[in-house]
């Protein structure tokens, strides 16, 4: 049969950030333009070597992305046999994805190459030299806006310059929407492209120990992987989203959606979490705005990244914040490993860093108390912290994640002015306010009644001693004051302040 109508005689999709097979932008393109049409995942041993040398081999991330590849495998397989072609599947392959991907595409014959955007610096600075390297064979690299709504320079100020603000952002994102924004790529409608794959390919996922990573507790904690997961998630989120702008600031209740990781992976479209979220907000539904507005932050961090690439170099997004002097030395040092492990006194930023380092999902409201505590209490550089949750966060996102931290440390764009310092005992009597979320985490202080919860070294002798609990044997005493903390922070950042 002869395809007038299609570009390409092979194509390869690449699938990155997008593990899905439904509503892809890429993979449309990819069987719309090409007769037939491979599909890969790559294990970029770029990414993965770091975090290997760092003797961080359990990853919940690593086995996020192999449960979500068995069910991409499985979406591809069902969407070739729906149109008579067998033998679909993923290939996956494990090394240098800039070497990998035009090794692959040569190997196979692919006049193209698909993918998606990503605008983190390195994989822009792979995608350039896979871009180069599949030119040279002269094959060519196709890529499409598939992760968020709006990108890079699609919506400007008046002036044609990016907004650093997040409100006259957000309106103009709203006066920039159309229908044709939200709606899905059919990619069923074009499968019939999908090819069989080669039988000298080893079919399937390759265990995860191949990879050289070891299995985590992403099964006992119940997290659920891949579309089919991303599905079930939001389905449960659409029955409580009405009262998601009552309940998002409680880290002991069931507020968020936790389609982060998901978001994160591509595990589902953003038009269809959008699409349905901007449908309840026409109809007025207060939860649903509130939650758009988050869906919408994402987008703002995304251009953020792109259009001001300084801040994913480890740079103040305002220049003038690289003047601070943040604490240095072994002190500094020893605060720092306190803070991560959960060791800090203050009970509701430790139990937040128990729920990171136990789960690899920390709240919102907590990711903003415990960055202010690393920087306005402990006096530590962002960056630290930064790391710190990149390498333990499942749904650590670059652009989101350094966009929190500034915001935190008062250095981003409409951040957090560097005088609004959290209190963490305010934050913990208002935000867990029955000490629920404490009590998980910390079972050592469960027995405390709740006043006493919020700063256990003021507990009365009495109480201390009915809950069992010593200070400095069973809890930590705090490792800084906050008021005196609070007074250094004011001194630390009068660098920055207008002559
Ligand atoms: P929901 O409340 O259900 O929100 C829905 C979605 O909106 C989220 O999944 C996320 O994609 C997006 N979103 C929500 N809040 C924000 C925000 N402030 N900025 C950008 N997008 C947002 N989010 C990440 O996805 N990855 C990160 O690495 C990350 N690091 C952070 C670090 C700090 C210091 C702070 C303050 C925030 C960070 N966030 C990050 C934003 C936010 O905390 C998480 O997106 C959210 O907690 C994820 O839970 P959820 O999916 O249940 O969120």
């Amino acid at each position: 049969m002869s395809h007038p109508s299609k570009s390409y005689d092979t194509g390869l999709m690449w699938f990155r950030r997008d593990l899905r097979a439904e509503d892809n932008a890429a993979l449309y393109h990819a069987l719309k333009r090409c007769r037939r049409v491979w599909c890969v995942f790559v294990f970029d041993t770029a990414i993965l070597e770091p975090l290997r040398s760092r003797g961080l081999t359990a990853d919940r991330r690593v086995e996020f992305i192999h449960e979500s590849l068995v069910d991409l495998d499985e979406q591809l397989r069902a969407l070739g046999r729906s149109r008579g072609v067998e033998g679909v599947g993923l290939i996956v392959r494990h090394g240098a994805a800039a070497q990998t991907i035009p090794h692959l595409a040569a190997q196979l014959g692919a006049q193209a190459v698909f993918a998606n955007h990503d605008d983190d610096p390195y994989a822009k600075a792979r995608d350039a030299q896979v871009r180069g390297a599949l030119a040279h064979a002269g094959t060519v690299l196709q890529t499409f806006k598939d992760h968020v709504i709006f990108e890079r320079h699609e919506v400007l100020t008046a002036n044609g310059r990016p907004f650093t603000v997040f409100t006259p952002y957000k309106n103009a994102w709203y006066k920039a929407l159309t229908d044709d924004h939200l709606s899905a790529y059919p990619v069923e409608r074009y499968a019939d492209a999908l090819a069989a794959c080669p039988p000298d390919f080893p079919p399937g996922v390759p265990p995860l120990q191949d990879l050289g990573f070891a299995r985590t507790n992403l099964r006992e904690l119940k997290v659920r992987t891949g579309s089919r997961g991303a599905r079930a998630l939001f389905e449960d989120f659409l029955s409580r989203i009405e009262r998601y702008h009552l309940a998002r600031d409680y880290p002991a209740v069931k507020g968020p959606s936790y389609l982060s990781v998901h978001l994160r992976f591509g595990t589902i479209s953003i038009r269809t979490l959008a699409g349905v979220a901007y449908g309840l907000h026409r109809q007025g539904m207060a939860g649903a705005t509130a939650w758009l507005n988050e869906l919408i932050w994402r987008d703002f961090y995304h251009q953020i990244l792109a259009n001001f690439p300084h801040v994913g170099e480890g740079k103040a997004f305002k220049p003038e914040y690289d003047a601070i002097r943040w604490e240095r030395g072994r002190h500094a040092e020893a605060l720092f490993a306190a803070w991560c492990a959960g060791h800090t006194g203050y009970p509701l930023v430790d139990a937040a860093m128990q729920q990171l380092n136990q789960t690899g999902y920390m709240h919102n409201r907590l990711r903003m108390v415990v960055a202010s505590f690393l920087t306005k209490d402990l006096g530590l550089d962002w960056r630290w912290g930064e790391q710190y949750f990149a390498d333990r966060l499942i749904d650590f996102d670059l652009a989101a994640n350094n966009g929190g931290w500034q915001w935190a440390a008062s250095s981003g764009c409409d951040a957090q002015p560097y005088f609004r310092i959290f209190n963490p005992v305010k934050q913990s009597e208002k935000f867990d306010p029955e000490g629920k979320f404490i009590r998980r985490y910390l079972p050592a202080l469960a027995a405390l009644p709740t006043p006493a919860l919020h700063a256990p070294w003021q507990a009365s002798p009495a109480d201390l001693q009915a809950a069992a609990v010593v200070i400095g044997r069973d809890y930590p005493a705090p490792i800084v004051d906050h008021a005196e903390a609070r007074a250094r922070t004011l001194a630390r950042y009068a660098v920055i302040k207008p002559a």
